[in-house]
């Protein structure tokens, strides 16, 4: 699933306001959304009047479920903030809510308490292109 909200933001430039999503986690399965992701357009703010760009500094998730995989982008504000860590192991394992524990638990997809962790959209988007190349060129065996 992604998880997306419309803001009413001002232009850091010219200071005028317009309506942007923004994007809190994008789902593989949403091709332009993870897009978006790849072409590091996510929570990129353009002004329509000015052209001027700023990125909007929200944590995202990002995940794959056919590859097995998920990316975390750690927005500058939330790992300053001790709130953000209450949701973390001190071993930096994330702990979910029971109800999407036994989810997880039932499917096998313990990856999401085990996400990769970035503090760059640009990283972000490296990382899927990694992951990407190595469903194409990996072996086929679990390691
Ligand atoms: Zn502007």
């Amino acid at each position: 699933m992604s998880i997306k909200r419309m803001e009413e933001m001002r232009c850091p430039a010219c200071g005028r306001e317009q309506r942007m999503l923004v994007w809190s986690a994008v789902n593989a399965k949403d091709p332009e959304a993870a897009l978006m992701v790849r072409e590091q357009r996510v929570n990129l703010f353009q002004c329509e009047v000015c052209g001027a760009e700023a990125f909007v500094d929200e944590s995202v998730l990002y995940h794959d479920m056919e590859k097995r995989y998920c990316i975390q982008y750690v927005s500058k504000a939330a790992m300053g903030s001790e709130a953000y860590y209450a949701t973390l192991t001190k071993r930096g394992t994330v702990i979910l809510d029971a109800v999407s524990q036994r989810i997880v638990d039932n499917n096998g997809e313990s990856y999401f308490n085990h996400p990769h962790f970035v503090f760059s959209i640009r990283e972000m988007a490296a990382y899927i292109m990694f992951r990407e190349l190595c469903a194409a060129f990996g072996q086929e065996v679990d390691a």
